[in-house]
Parts: structure tokens; C-alpha cells; sequence
């Protein structure tokens, strides 16, 4: 049985982070169409389940490899980002945060100053909030 199961997936790309992270979103949309009894819903968990049998028995390793690097570009950054969130709800009583007009670059400024003058440490462009 097993050596049938290895000849059968010869050749073929297997399983991956993306695959266990696309297997987890079925099943949380057939959980929640399970319970909402909408249909639709069943339909698209389905798709998911589908697209991801689909990219283990994929031929083309080079693509699938590919999908799970760019997977993983973007999952890696979930920790940061919410670190980011964290830290900026912990210390938001202390600091705003602005975003420079120019450049965008988020910037931390203490609270309670009344209006001021705020130079981007980036691209050095001066702009006056409320802080
Ligand atoms: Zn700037």
C-alpha cells in the first residue's frame, strides 16, 4: 500500500507550508458554512480543498515550489505585523503616530505637545500636526 502511494506521487510535488495553511482555510470555511448552512460558502471551501489536491499531485515542481516561496514571504511577516499593532496599542496613551505626506514613513511623536513641526527623519520634509 505504501510503496503504491510512493510510486503514485513519483515525479509528483507533494505537500507544503501552503498546502497546510490552504487545507486549514477549507476547513474553517466548511465549518462555517456547515454552521451558517450557506451554500456558497461550501462551494468556495471546496475550490480551496480541490486547488490544493490539485498542487500535490502538480507535476510542475518549479511553479509549486515557487507559490509556497512567495506563501512564505508573505506569512513571515504576520508575526511583525503584529508586533507592530501590539506596540503601537501598548504605547498609544505616550505617542501618535503619523505617516509622513511625502514618503509615507510611519513616524512616532510624543502626545500632548499641541501643534508642531514634524520633519520626516527620511526624506526631511517638515509638516505641523496636532499631537
Ligand atoms: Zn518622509
Amino acid at each position: 500500500m505504501l510503496e503504491r502511494i510512493r510510486r503514485a506521487m513519483y515525479g509528483r510535488y507533494g505537500g507544503d507550508q501552503l498546502m497546510i495553511g490552504s487545507l486549514v482555510v477549507y476547513m474553517l470555511l466548511a465549518a462555517i458554512a456547515r454552521m451558517t448552512q450557506f451554500f456558497p460558502l461550501m462551494i468556495l471551501a471546496y475550490a480551496v480543498f480541490v486547488w490544493s489536491m490539485f498542487r500535490i499531485f502538480s507535476r510542475d515542481i518549479s511553479r509549486r515550489y515557487q507559490e509556497n516561496q512567495l506563501f512564505l514571504k508573505y506569512w513571515n511577516r504576520v508575526p511583525a505585523w503584529f508586533r507592530t499593532k501590539k506596540k503601537s496599542l501598548q504605547d498609544h496613551k505616550i505617542y501618535r503616530y503619523y505617516k509622513c505626506p511625502n514618503c509615507t514613513t510611519r513616524l512616532r511623536v510624543p502626545k500632548g505637545r499641541g501643534k508642531i513641526e514634524i520633519t520626516c527623519p527620511i526624506c526631511k520634509v517638515p509638516f505641523i500636526r496636532k499631537s
